[in-house]
């Protein structure tokens, strides 16, 4: 296998990433107003992720700022929620603007640092203080995974060796695991904890090789008492990385050390050497599904609760029929509604939580589909399926293509680069600025305005 293959891990989380930051702008489009949007946000970029630490690059110091001091909290939220996993955003000043007459201290080590990395470098990725069993809500579907790593984080090594904790997204796997990691330093003072992802792990076995200190990359795991891997998923269709997960984890295990690990699947349904999957299949398999109405109440009163927001039980009641199978996406959903109601100075209803999450969050909702947008506006401005698709400039075709770019936007939970793909390829630049003609024209043509109501009714929204 190539390097440049052994890279791909590297690529696939930037590109999650850039996906995560396009759902980022939209969000943020919503909450500020449009020259400063124009000025200090989309001249930002995210030029990195290292682990948990996301790097975004600003064009001037006053960006940098701005951005630090009133949307680094929502950003990070958003990140957070798209990419599943808790992390640290740092904004830095572009490298071409690093000559702005400003001198800051920590910009110092940010240059390139051309000494190598070294040992005593820590393996494991931060734990999220958050993520306790204090605030974990047990529920019939999370008993059995619940059970098992409290056992573990009261007896590492001694029971079930692995637990194998699998579900799908955002329902727990990973509280569960820092929950494990963090009872066991505070149980047994001096474990050495280390938990990964299954991109972290392929991350540092790749840079180990490129800088030729595998030996080194060696001897750090196989120090590890308690071993926490997640997303073990990550690791299918690597195989070079799989390899040596292989040779770690026989490690590791045969020293008697207990390992954890989560997947999206079940062990049977990894794509993974059969050898690895028989030893998962060895220890303890627990299951998490959706959790029920009530859980998802409790969920939902927790993190109010947590977060200083007052709910009535009818909202809470709203939230919860409303999202049945994330809880990330019922987070997401109390973040969404509590900065709505503070920027719009008002306080949280039900009639507002159905105003703001039925577009966003709704299951229940009809399912909106760039077929059928494109098939609409094709109708309503007579124009073939292939030009709206196609690349042709004259002024009949670019104005229905924009329409139909913008009520993708407004009616279905595409992201920007689904919509360009959908629209026969344009980039997500292209997106934006077609939503934004759209807005523009609205805004000054009442006539056009209606149309696009009109349209975007009949397609099933209630409002363009
Ligand atoms: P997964 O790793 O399965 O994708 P996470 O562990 O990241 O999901 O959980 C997503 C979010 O939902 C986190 O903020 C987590 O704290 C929260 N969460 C999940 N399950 C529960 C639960 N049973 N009680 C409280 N919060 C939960
Ligand atoms: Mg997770």
């Amino acid at each position: 296998m190539s390097d440049q293959q052994l890279q791909l891990g590297m690529d696939d989380a930037l590109l999650a990433l850039r996906n995560a930051w396009d759902q980022a702008l939209e969000v943020l489009a919503e909450h500020v107003n449009k020259p400063s949007f124009e000025s200090w946000i989309k001249t930002a970029k995210p030029v990195s992720i290292d682990g948990d630490l996301v790097r975004i690059t600003t064009g001037s110091r006053f960006a940098k700022h701005w951005l630090e001091s009133k949307h680094l909290q929502l950003i990070k939220e958003i990140l957070e929620t798209h990419l599943g996993r808790p992390l640290k955003v740092r904004v830095d000043l572009a490298e071409d603007n690093q000559d702005e007459p400003v001198i800051l201290a920590d910009k110092l080590p940010a240059k390139p640092n051309p000494q190598p990395k070294h040992d005593d470098e820590p393996i494991s990725l931060p734990l999220n203080s958050h993520y306790s069993f204090d605030n974990f809500v047990v529920g019939p579907t999370n008993r059995l995974a619940h059970a098992c790593a409290m056992a573990i984080a009261e007896n590492p090594g001694k029971t079930y060796n692995p637990l194998f904790i699998y579900g799908g997204a955002g329902l727990g796997k990973t509280h569960l695991m820092h929950a494990v990691g963090q009872a066991v330093s505070a149980n047994i003072p001096g474990t050495r904890v280390a938990y990964v992802s299954g991109e972290a792990f392929t991350y540092h076995y790749i840079t180990s090789l490129r800088e030729h200190r595998t030996a080194e990359f060696r001897r750090q795991y196989r120090s590890i008492d308690l071993w926490l891997v997640d997303d073990i998923h990550f690791l299918i269709g690597k195989e070079r990385t799989e390899e040596e997960f292989f040779h770690t984890y026989n490690a590791i295990h045969d020293m008697g050390k207990q390992i954890v690990l989560t997947s999206d699947r079940a062990p049977k349904d990894l794509q993974l050497d059969s050898r690895l999957l028989s030893r998962f299949q060895a220890g303890m398999l627990a299951d998490i599904s959706p959790p029920d109405l009530e859980t998802r109440m409790a969920i939902l009163q927790t993190k109010a609760h947590y977060e200083n927001m007052t709910l009535s039980d009818d909202v809470i009641l709203y939230i919860a029929k409303l999202i049945r199978s994330n809880i990330r996406q019922l987070e997401g959903a109390l973040i969404t509604l509590h900065a709505y109601a503070s920027l719009m100075k008002t306080s949280v209803t039900t009639s507002l939580a159905e105003k703001v999450l039925s577009k966003h969050f709704g299951e229940s909702a009809p399912v909106i589909d760039a077929q059928k947008v494109l098939q609409e506006v094709s109708i309503r401005f007579h124009v073939e399926l292939t030009d709206l698709k196609g690349k042709c400039r004259s002024k009949d075709i670019v104005v229905p293509r924009q329409v139909a770019m913008y009520l993708m936007r407004r009616l279905t939970d595409y992201s920007l680069p689904t919509i360009g793909r959908a629209i026969g390829g344009k980039d997500h630049t292209t997106v934006l600025h077609s939503c934004k003609k759209v807005e523009e024209r609205m805004a000054s043509d009442r006539g056009f305005a209606s149309l696009i109501t009109d349209l975007s009714a009949q397609i099933g929204g209630t409002q363009g």
